[in-house]
């Protein structure tokens, strides 16, 4: 589903990313894990080009999104994401919030349209409030109406860059109940995380970064349980 081959991204003299090699298959849940400032969002904003890679290519559900004609729009439609600010329009309800790219960009009927969202809301224990504004949501609520959003376009790829770290903490286990549940139920997830407990029980796989650089990269237990780079052993130490 993603395919990242050595990867750069620079900010002006800055190399943030120095050569990242990942790979996502269908159905799998690979979680990023990092220091602060290691290149975990940029890793993940080049995926969708919301930032430009300065080299390097990246395949995207079989189109070459690193490819300068590519229509990065239709490739986008494919692909939610989903962020540590959700976002939300303030000024519309909920329900409102779940249909508007469903219309404009997928050209879904309005009764199509809340139906797809009334489904996703549901999905994600919101469905008695789709007429709310997102004023009247907690954190927590407005994240999964976040989630929702993203799902109600149908996304083969699901990008998630730190949703819990603005929450709570007593809000961030319903968040995070909701994704584990989407990867239960077979979605595609590229998920930058500082929650260990859900990188080890939900993950696939776990990929340490530091510096811009993949130094780490294998199945939880071994990853976060055992590993085998210094600079690994030394951020869990932090985290853990
Ligand atoms: P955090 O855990 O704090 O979110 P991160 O791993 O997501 O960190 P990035 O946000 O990818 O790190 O940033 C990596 C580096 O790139 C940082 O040094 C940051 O200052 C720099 N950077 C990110 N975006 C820009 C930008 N638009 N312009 C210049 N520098 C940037
Ligand atoms: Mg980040």
């Amino acid at each position: 589903v993603v395919r990242i081959a050595d990867l750069h991204k620079s900010f002006g003299e800055r190399e943030v990313l120095r050569g990242i090699d990942l790979e996502v298959a269908a159905g799998e849940v690979v979680c990023v894990i990092g220091p602060s400032g290691s290149g975990k969002s940029t890793l993940l904003r080049c995926v969708n080009l919301l930032e430009q890679p300065t080299g390097g290519r990246i395949e995207v559900l079989g189109v070459e999104v690193t490819d300068p004609d590519v229509d990065i729009d239709r490739v986008r439609t494919h692909v939610g994401m989903v962020f540590q600010q959700f976002n939300l329009f303030s000024h519309r309800t909920v329900l409102e919030n779940c249909t508007v790219a469903q219309r404009r960009v997928l050209g879904r009927s309005k009764d199509e349209a809340e139906k797809v969202a009334l489904e996703n809301l549901d999905r994600v224990g919101l469905a008695d409030r789709a007429q709310s504004h997102p004023s009247q949501l907690s954190g927590g609520q407005q994240q999964r109406v976040a989630i929702a959003r993203a799902l109600s376009m149908g996304p083969a790829l699901m990008l998630f860059d730190e949703p819990t770290s603005a929450l709570d903490p007593e809000l961030v286990g319903d968040v995070l109940g909701v994704m584990r549940d989407l990867a239960e139920g077979g979605m595609t997830m590229l998920v930058v995380t500082h929650e260990m407990a859900f990188a080890r029980e939900v993950g696939d796989r776990v990929v340490f970064m530091d510096d811009g650089v993949i130094v780490e990269q294998g199945p939880p237990a071994q990853v976060i349980g055992t590993p085998q780079e210094e600079r690994t052993r030394t951020f869990l130490q932090r985290v853990l």
